[in-house]
């Protein structure tokens, strides 16, 4: 049986046993499944195009007998010749005394090594006598470790293959395998350790591909489905004409992105499912609107609603956004850690009581001690910050809101099917009419002067700036000295009349908050930050945005930064002082200054920097997958999505005998009863 240990396998011992534990093979399919990483093609070329130094494979008849001659304890070195293509090469080999006996006048040998075309000499690493069997071949390369060689490994998995190989299951219905033309399991197991051809390897990647997809997508879409209806009770029964009456009273009209994200935002609310929803737009798209529309539709259903942030800054302008939108229609407060004594008791008993319809604030809304009268909706601002955890708080005090993230970081559409597929995902896409495009520019730094003249003609006009210095860690001293040192020199270089403001991670965050509420109400006119003004702040008077050493930062959080800008109706600016050394940087300036679209630059970013460094190390939240590439066969994973949406909705795993397998297997990694959060 497949489940059964590796001892089973002819020549696999004990200790060798023991030794593919650390490969995390322990089971006969665990063996059959351990992929090659990577293939080596060998491929005869002609002598004239060999490179220099290149691991090369030719094949030659032996002009002489081998000469061996040793030196040092065990060393020995074998030479002879071969005549290739009437050229005779010389042939050298390193501690393989034996194969003198092999290797006979006359005979027709296959020389691996690397080539040195100045002597027309070969270094042996691997040698067969006769020809290829094939004029290529491909050669598995597995990563091993410890005591485990490459070759002891083959050797088991071609012993597994031949004993076990025919009791591999396949697990997708025959239909599937007939319409994308895609070899049954078994076959292409045996053709990812030892393929025949390119084109046969191709294919079994691919299969390989498209189930792992598969399953991947099966196992998040029937989780999503569990989760929504484990939480079924919940619809929020609003009201259309006050509601209405709130959207007119808007100074400006929903674009159609923000109409049809509210839709889709209501209509979950009023299904008896619990709402699990992401919304993506760019900074400035107006999320913020459509999370306010929705948090009064709660209100008109007769529930409260919550608007979770990640910072005290941020929690209270979005705290006074709010306040001016709805007046004394609805009473919204404000919980952060500040909050304390007289006031947050009264906050909480209101809360209790239901006098208190929006509670805004930072984690301080999950704490134990805050108990809401009937909680109908929470928006998570800059979901990323918040995940499993803070939902699951509020599982824990028995609440089971619909909730709404909202994000301005735009998640690639393949990164979105992977990352959030467990989540149904809203797009605004589009930005309201009439927004002036921020002009970018990428400079050197030694026209920095010219840029602080600039930005000192726009303070003349009323303006202000920021000025960025790069911060990889909150932590890093040497990063927050870089913005001290800047401050000072600016301090210096510009007249009193005009202020300068400093803002970095180390400071008290009510120094940051009194930094901020000078810069907000131009008593500060140009402030030099580190990151934390990435997130949300809003300044419409500000208009540039100077982001120093910017080939330090991803195109993701440039874009971030440079929509701080661009928020009221003048002119705005993003400059970018960077002296990339590679051409990856140099590239990422580029495209900085060619597309303010957000979608666009995240589709980049992920091409040049690899879905890993995407979410930053922590908060990959992404699944290893053995042979599919998520970049690279993101066609395959939109057509695995897809299916598993057929399959869940027409209820095949559980009517159609043809998925059995797949049902069993699913069933075996507990996909239909783990526990849900
Ligand atoms: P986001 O939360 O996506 O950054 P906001 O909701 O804060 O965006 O909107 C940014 C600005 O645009 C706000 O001043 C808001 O009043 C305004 N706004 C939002 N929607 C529209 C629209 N459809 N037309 C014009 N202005 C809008
Ligand atoms: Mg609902």
């Amino acid at each position: 049986m497949l489940q059964d240990s590796i001892i089973n396998v002819k020549g696999i011992g004990e200790k060798f046993a023991d030794d593919l534990q650390s490969l995390n093979i322990s089971t006969i399919e665990d063996l059959l499944f351990y992929f090659p990483s990577r293939y080596d093609v060998v491929e005869i070329l002609p002598l004239s195009e060999l490179i220099h130094e290149d691991k090369v494979t030719i094949e030659g008849r032996v002009l002489n007998t081998p000469s061996l001659s040793f030196f040092g304890r065990k060393k020995s070195r074998l030479t002879f010749n071969v005549e290739v293509e009437n050229v005779a090469i010389k042939a050298v080999m390193f501690n393989r005394a034996f194969a003198k006996k092999q290797l006979n006048m006359g005979d027709t040998v296959t020389l691996t090594g690397k080539w040195d075309a100045h002597r027309l000499q070969i270094t042996v690493s691997n040698y067969q006598k006769g020809s290829l069997e094939r004029s290529s071949d491909i050669q598995p390369i597995y990563s091993v470790r410890g005591d485990v060689t490459s070759y002891r490994l083959k050797k088991a998995i071609q012993q597994a293959i031949h004993d076990y190989g025919n009791e591999i299951e396949e697990i997708l219905p025959r239909d599937l395998l007939a319409s994308y033309k895609i070899p049954s399991r078994n076959k292409a197991v045996k053709t990812m350790h030892f393929p025949k051809s390119r084109q046969a390897l191709k294919h079994a990647r691919r299969r390989f591909t498209y189930e792992e997809f598969l399953l991947f997508q099966l196992k998040i879409q029937i989780l999503r489905k569990r989760r929504r209806e484990a939480t079924a009770g919940n619809e929020q029964v609003y009201d259309d004409i006050k509601l209405n009456q709130f959207i007119d009273q808007f100074p400006f009209k929903l674009t159609n992105a923000q109409s049809k994200s509210l839709n889709q935002i209501l209509s979950d609310m009023k299904s008896p499912y619990r709402m699990n929803r992401l919304l993506q737009g760019d900074v400035g798209s107006g999320k913020t609107a459509v999370a306010a529309i929705a948090l009064y539709a709660s209100i008109t259903a007769k529930k409260q609603g919550a608007l979770m942030v990640p910072t005290e800054i941020l929690a209270e302008q979005h705290f006074q956004s709010l306040q001016d939108m709805f007046g004394d229609l609805v009473r919204v407060e404000l919980l952060t850690g500040s909050v304390k004594g007289k006031k947050r008791r009264e906050i909480l008993q209101d809360l209790a009581d239901d006098r208190v319809n929006i509670l805004v604030g930072t984690h301080a809304l999950i704490q134990d001690d805050v108990i809401f009268k009937d909680l109908g909706l929470v928006v998570v601002d800059e979901q990323h910050r918040f995940g499993v955890e803070q939902r699951r708080a509020l599982s824990n005090k028995g609440l089971y809101p619909d909730v709404l993230f909202m994000t301005a970081t735009p998640i690639p559409r393949t990164l979105a099917i992977t990352a959030f597929g467990d989540m149904d995902v809203s797009v605004i896409d589009e930005m309201p009419a009439g927004r002036k495009e921020i002009e970018t520019y990428w400079t050197k730094a030694n026209t920095f002067d010219r840029v602080l003249r600039f930005i000192e003609k726009h303070i003349a006009d009323g303006e202000q700036a920021y000025i960025i210095c790069p911060l990889i860690e909150e932590s890093d001293k040497l990063d927050i000295q870089d913005a001290v040192d800047l401050y000072n020199q600016l301090i210096e270089y510009y007249p009193p009349a005009i202020r300068v403001g400093l803002m970095h991670g180390r400071l008290h965050a009510s120094e940051k908050d009194e930094v901020m509420k000078q810069f907000a109400a131009n008593e500060v006119q140009v402030l030099v930050s580190t990151t934390v003004v990435e997130v949300g702040v809003n300044v419409p008077n500000a208009t540039i945005m100077v982001i120093y050493d910017a080939e330090r930062f991803g195109l993701s959080q440039l874009h971030q930064l440079r929509g701080r800008v661009g928020r009221g109706d003048k002119q705005s600016y993003c400059i970018l002082i960077a002296d990339p050394k590679s051409e990856t940087g140099k590239e990422r300036m580029r495209i900085m200054t060619e597309t303010n679209n957000g979608f666009e630059l995240s589709e980049q970013d992920l091409k040049l920097r690899g879905p890993g460094d995407f979410f930053g190390t922590k908060q990959s939240g992404l699944p290893e997958f053995k042979v599919a590439d998520m970049i690279h066969d993101y066609r395959a994973l939109e057509t695995a999505r897809d299916d598993a949406s057929e399959i869940i909705e027409f209820n095949l795993l559980e009517t159609d005998s043809t998925y059995r397998n797949l049902r069993n297997l699913l069933e075996k990694e507990g996909v239909f009863d783990t526990v849900l959060d």
